[in-house]
């Protein structure tokens, strides 16, 4: 078997262009989708991924404000930022770059951003939330696999989804998702005993594990459809400098029924889940002043 590609940039640029119309549409009545991205300290990736998100915003028609900090920077004048920011009626989404520097209490600047601008997913209200299937704002990463998945037609309902990482920002949130979808969802980490038992019976695999070509075809289920979500730089080997996922691509895709590929799969729709979260929220703030 040879996996069909589940293309993310194809996918990414349609669904960047829904975004579009819609923040046009919102524009035009006076109230502009922007959003507020905040980065603290000079970590390479960091500053790749700001960018990356501030040329989302500009491109679909979203305002962003970006805010720079030293990595030796007081936690109090981050957090009197983003009380202004909150208190800002122009601004629909505030974003924190992670990771923080040390002197920062993580979990306390994610709950300093109002819940109604949590464009990220991370506040602790919007957590609870998608946990009780409610209204939320969903974390960008397993919403933008959610929308890869439902783009395959694959039947979440019923489905055996096995999930690697149990991660705040990946792993539990995606697990969440695929539970409220209907999936039988299994969750296997660091801790798991006989991985491969488990990812062997997944008709959906989500690899978010951080270990570049972890995940061997020998693990997979033949016509499973495999999400991966690792972005990693190989250091060595003929390859070294290139971007490669968590799954061996070669092996996986001849017993796959369907596979992401790395770069070009999960990561472009990241940002546009971003982005669509700033539109949703300015979409919120026109229908509360009556726009
Ligand atoms: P993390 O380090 O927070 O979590 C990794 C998870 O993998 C942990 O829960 C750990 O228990 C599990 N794990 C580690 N070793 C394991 C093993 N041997 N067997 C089973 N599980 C194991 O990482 P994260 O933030 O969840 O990110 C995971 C990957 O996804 C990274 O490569 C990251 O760069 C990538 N990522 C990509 C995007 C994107 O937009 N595509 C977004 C976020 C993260």
């Amino acid at each position: 078997m040879t996996a069909r590609i589940i293309d993310g940039k194809a996918l990414a640029e349609q669904v960047r262009g829904e975004i579009a119309t819609r923040a046009a549409a919102l524009a035009a009545r006076g109230e502009q989708p922007c959003l507020a991205v905040l980065l603290i300290g000079a970590d390479p990736a960091s500053a790749v991924y700001v960018r990356n998100k501030v040329a989302g915003c500009e491109k679909a028609g979203i305002r962003s404000l970006r805010f720079d900090y030293s990595a030796d920077v007081a936690p109090d004048v981050v957090m009197a930022k983003l009380a202004e920011l909150n208190a800002d009626p122009a601004v629909h989404g505030i974003l924190v770059q992670l990771p923080l520097p040390p002197q920062f209490d993580e979990a306390a600047v994610l709950e300093a951003i109002s819940v109604e601008k949590d464009v990220d997913g991370f506040h602790a209200e919007n957590v609870g939330r998608l946990s009780q299937n409610q209204e939320a704002f969903i974390p960008c990463t397993p919403h933008g696999v959610m929308k890869m998945l439902e783009s395959t037609g694959v039947p979440l309902a019923g489905a055996e989804a096995v999930v690697i990482g149990r991660s705040n920002i990946v792993g539990k949130p995606m697990a969440m998702l695929l539970t409220n979808a209907g999936a039988t969802v299994t969750v296997c980490h660091s801790k798991t005993r006989d991985l491969a038992f488990h990812t062997r019976r997944a008709d959906i695999l989500v690899a978010a594990v951080g270990k570049p070509r972890f995940v061997t075809g020998a693990m997979i289920k033949p016509g499973a459809v495999v999400i991966d979500v690792g972005i990693n730089r190989l250091t060595d080997g003929p390859d070294a400098g290139k971007l490669c996922g968590d799954v061996d691509f070669d092996s996986a895709a001849q017993v796959a029924g369907a596979i992401t590929p790395v770069p070009g799969g999960v990561g472009p729709m990241t940002i546009t889940m971003l982005l669509e979260n700033t539109v949703i929220s300015a979409e919120r703030a026109a229908r509360r002043s009556g726009r």
